[in-house]
């Protein structure tokens, strides 16, 4: 399942992104996929609690947001969101394309508390 070492990547980056800090407690973790990205967002989530047990994510409230298939038109050039594939251009509905973005699932943000905080 690689919903697993997509998590670890995802945790990992989210602990280095951290280390500077002296944190307290997590409240969030958010993360972004697109329709390509090729997961299964209940597995990701099933991962994330598999894997953040007994860290200091174990608390945080684990957000998944959706965001689209970006393409640009290899015809017009012009840039376009869609949802789902098969897809063609809104301006002059070509179908040729090269897909720019909705591919990944990444680190949005982190939301956490450190000690510094009165
Ligand atoms: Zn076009």
């Amino acid at each position: 399942m690689h919903e697993t070492s997509l998590m670890e990547n995802i945790l990992a980056t989210a602990t280095s992104t951290l280390a500077p800090y002296n944190v307290k407690r997590v409240n969030e973790i958010s993360v972004i996929y697109g329709p390509l990205a090729n997961i299964i967002p209940s597995a990701l989530e099933f991962a994330f609690e598999a894997l953040t047990e007994k860290t200091i994510f174990a608390k945080a409230r684990f957000v998944m947001r959706h965001v689209p298939i970006e393409a640009e038109c290899l015809d017009c050039n012009k840039s376009y969101e869609a949802e789902q594939v098969p897809f063609k251009c809104p301006y002059c509905g070509s179908n040729r394309f090269n897909i720019t973005g909705g591919t990944d699932v990444y680190l949005e943000s982190i939301d956490f508390d450190d000690d510094d905080e009165i």
